[in-house]
């Protein structure tokens, strides 16, 4: 189930480039999501990671280069943020 990850572009990061902290809005979370997308653009098991945050309805975080608000959208009956 969680063996793509081992080839994550992110692997080793500091999870605070994909994970809001507390309060974070505006700018600085579109900076962050950005950074966050920029680094799974060049991931080769972004495919795998994005249907793993969907099908375990992950709310927080950038997974597979979507934000929590794009999948919650395409997420019908999703909990929003
Ligand atoms: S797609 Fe993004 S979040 Fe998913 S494993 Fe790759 S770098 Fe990490």
């Amino acid at each position: 189930m969680w063996g793509w990850q081992a080839d994550a572009a992110c692997r080793g990061m500091d999870s605070s480039v994909f994970f809001s902290p507390h309060g974070e809005r505006g700018r600085a979370r579109r900076r962050r999501e950005e950074a966050a997308r920029e680094i799974c653009r060049s991931c080769p098991v972004s495919s795998p990671c994005g249907l793993f945050a969907d099908d375990s309805r992950q709310f927080y975080g950038v997974w597979g280069g979507y934000t929590a608000a794009e999948r919650n959208e395409r997420a019908p009956g999703a909990r929003r943020r």
